[in-house]
């Protein structure tokens, strides 16, 4: 029996025409192929498993091809691309940052890299998590990048550039590699499912590319993982058993609870998560990004390039969206994301997320804040307006138990008096009771003093009853 090939390796690119989502990059390498114009040294950044040593080897072998086609790519056959593929080749040297980061690894490359090559091609090396070499390891790097020998190229591939020093970043050629989308990785899935003969559902296929976050091969690591458990045919449900993630059921329960605001659920999903043994901070990663995808649906009306979603999800989230405002999921996007910090360092993480996913099912009944603050402006400007302007009517002194209820408080046409007349003529010199705050108050009668107070103590409760309204949730949204 042959011995089993990771699908990372079994199906890693051997052509440029083969790297997934980086054109640009592609294209730039062949052109200098083609015009002769090499750089002596390459950057390659990007996040893991966007191609970086892959890409780096592919043009290596190009480089070295003792018969490449017309189109620059490398035969895969002959002897220098056979040696680079199995990783024997004399020429393209590939070095792990991280485990020869010190200053006598570098030393060994400064002195190998004057001699030339067996076969008269490039001396390639590839240096990968380049970011982790010594500070000293640098600084001998360093030498050679100012004056490297002819027919030397140096490849850093690195997730951190930002801690690479500047004199080695102005020495090299950049390039910055994307995260693969979506598409491209469940295009590529089910390519090797085909080729593997294995039965996999579209949306199981998703899932793993959701979880790869643009990484190909975490997403072949994953679904290595998947094959060597599955029996029949892989779908979205063995995804969940087997990666220990919740299967989106539960998050479309959860925007029913949200509707019939049924806060009983929380306490039901969080068990089903627990007895399961979910990683919570995976479950709120999921929760985070169901929320975005429903956010992406009321904004884009279902219509959004960023949704990798199957039809048949589509049509499940355009239903949830239904029951959600924009407000409302922007603003649990931002407690979920503060919520993945906290329930990570916190005591009784069971107890965070179910008070978590009441918050989300309470989120329903919430005002939105726009609207409150829109109540409230209203009130004060009509609170102060009364404060300015004489009453209509005489009529007796309304206490604070008086006040309003909130949901007439906009629509009044009345305003309420306040103030005793007869006290008020008093008081009053100027047209506006307003006293300016510079000026000297005038000397306060126990009578007014009282009326202030009661007056100010009626706002108050005004906006306390407002506020407390608010957080119980009773008031239905106009
Ligand atoms: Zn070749």
């Amino acid at each position: 029996m042959a011995e089993y090939q990771v699908l990372a390796r079994k199906y890693r690119p051997r052509k440029f025409s083969e790297i997934l989502g980086q054109e640009a990059l592609v294209q730039t390498l062949k052109n200098a192929i083609k015009y002769g114009r090499l750089a002596h040294a390459y950057l390659l950044s990007g996040s893991r498993g966007t191609g970086k040593t892959t890409t780096a080897r592919i043009f290596a072998k190009a480089l070295n091809c003792q018969n490449r086609g017309d189109d620059f790519e490398p035969c895969n056959e002959c002897r220098s691309c056979k040696e680079i593929t199995a990783g024997h080749s004399l020429d393209v040297l590939e070095i792990d940052g991280a485990s020869h980061r010190g200053i006598e690894d570098i030393r060994q490359i400064n002195d190998t890299a004057g001699y030339a090559t067996s076969t008269g091609g490039y001396k390639i090396y590839i240096i990968d998590e380049v970011h982790m070499l010594t500070k000293e390891a640098f600084n001998a790097l360093l030498k050679t990048l100012e004056e490297p020998p002819p027919r030397v190229l140096f490849f850093f591939a690195t997730t951190e550039p930002h801690k690479l020093l500047p004199t080695i970043l102005s020495r090299c050629q950049r390039f910055h590699l994307n995260r693969i989308s979506h598409e491209l990785i469940v295009s590529k899935l089910s390519e090797i499912a085909r080729d593997l003969e294995i039965n996999v559902e579209e949306e199981a296929l998703r899932m793993i590319a959701n979880l790869s976050d643009g990484g190909l091969r975490d997403a072949e690591s994953l679904f290595d993982q998947i094959i060597a458990f599955h029996d029949e045919s892989i779908t979205a449900k063995t995804i969940a058993s087997v990666l220990g993630v919740a299967s989106k059921d539960i998050l479309f329960e959860l925007d029913r609870a949200g509707k019939e605001d049924n806060i009983a659920k929380a306490f039901e999903i969080v068990d089903t998560v627990y007895r399961q043994g979910k990683d919570i901070a995976h479950f709120v990663d999921t929760l985070i990004d169901h929320f975005r995808t429903i956010l992406l649906m009321i904004i884009s009306k279902g219509d959004a390039p960023y949704l990798s979603i199957s039809e048949s999800e589509k049509a499940r989230y355009a239903e949830s969206a239904k029951s959600y405002r924009k407000d409302q999921c922007l603003e649990l996007l931002d407690t979920l994301v503060d919520a993945k910090q906290h329930i990570r360092f916190s005591s009784s993480p069971k107890i965070a997320l179910e008070a978590l996913l009441m918050r989300i099912i309470r989120s329903h009944r919430r005002i939105p804040v726009e609207f409150l603050t829109k109540r409230l402006h209203e009130l004060e400007s009509k609170l102060s307006s009364e404060d300015s302007a004489p009453p209509p009517t005489p009529r007796k002194n309304k206490g604070p138990s008086e006040v309003k209820p909130i949901s007439s408080l906009s629509e009044d046409p009345q305003p309420q008096p306040q103030e005793i007349p007869e006290v008020k003529k008093k008081v009053e010199r100027k047209p506006a009771a307003k006293v300016p705050k510079s000026a000297p108050p005038p000397p306060p009668s126990p009578q007014v003093e009282k009326i202030e107070e009661k007056k100010s103590k009626s706002r108050y409760d005004t906006l306390y009853q407002f506020a407390a309204v608010e957080l119980e949730g009773t008031v239905e949204r106009k």
